[in-house]
């Protein structure tokens, strides 16, 4: 079983002062929590990293990265610049990157290659959109979103990561999937993972909220959640914590 994680996609949304604040809400009340992953923007990384120096259960991650160690890719971030800063996470695969900036398989397989290789712990985010779903294609789409990244850089490997279930419909729009939906994905993700020795964390994300939180971490396959909307406001997010803690 692997440990319970709960990580906040703060997207574009911030200052460097406001999410040192946030931040700080959070780590004052986080002591009960479960493990806790904040992912600020790049530029307010380093706020956050100050404003949560020696706190323990807390750790900081980036939403994005270049497949590319270094050169001449203007507006890039490497995976050796968020290590230096002190991340030790990054999303790969956000859906939002898939859609909005044409990320396929094979470049977020190259991404969550090169953060690992810089010892950077990438969260995969996997999950289908609304017409794959409907067209009953929803396992076919996570495995071949797992399947690029097991092609190269290996089963084990994937294992080492977390891998984020985000089933695209219900991204940032209210619709939460049922319990029993995240669950049949998740155990098929499981599955897929087969008997490595390796915990890797599932974590189910969409729309979880205060009032959904505990149906979902209830589940057996679901370790976690990454929570976009809901991490921007402190009580909220704990409050989803919390429920982490009585279900896990
Ligand atoms: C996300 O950004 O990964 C996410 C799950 O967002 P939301 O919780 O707002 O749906």
């Amino acid at each position: 079983m692997a440990k319970p994680l709960l990580a906040g996609n703060w997207k574009m949304h911030g200052t460097a002062q406001s999410a040192a604040t946030l931040a700080g809400q959070i780590a004052d009340c986080a002591a009960e929590a479960p493990d806790i992953i904040l992912l600020p923007s790049f530029v307010c990384i380093p706020a956050v990293i100050a404003e949560l120096a020696a706190r323990t259960n807390i750790s900081v991650g980036a939403q994005n990265l270049c497949q590319h160690a270094q050169g001449a890719y203007t507006g890039e971030v490497c995976a050796q610049m968020l290590a230096d800063l002190g991340c030790s996470h990054v999303l790969v695969g956000h859906s939002e990157r898939r859609a909005l900036f044409a990320e396929n398989n094979q470049l977020v397989a190259e991404k969550f290659a090169a953060a690992q290789s810089t010892g950077l712990t990438p969260i995969l985010c996997v999950g289908e959109t609304l017409t794959e779903r409907q067209k009953g294609l929803r396992l076919q789409v996570v495995k071949e979103q797992i399947t690029a990244v097991v092609d190269l850089v290996g089963l084990q490997n994937v294992c080492r990561a977390v891998i984020a279930y985000e089933p695209v419909w219900a991204i940032g729009t209210g619709e939460t999937a049922t319990p029993e939906q995240a669950q049949e994905v998740h155990a098929y993700i499981r599955a897929q993972l087969g008997e490595q020795g390796i915990p890797t964390p599932l974590l189910y994300g969409g729309s979880v909220k205060a009032d959904n939180a505990a149906a979902l971490f209830a589940q057996p396959d679901i370790d976690g959640g990454l929570v976009g909307g809901a991490s921007l406001e402190a009580e909220q997010f704990l409050n989803i914590a919390q429920q982490m803690v009585e279900q896990k």
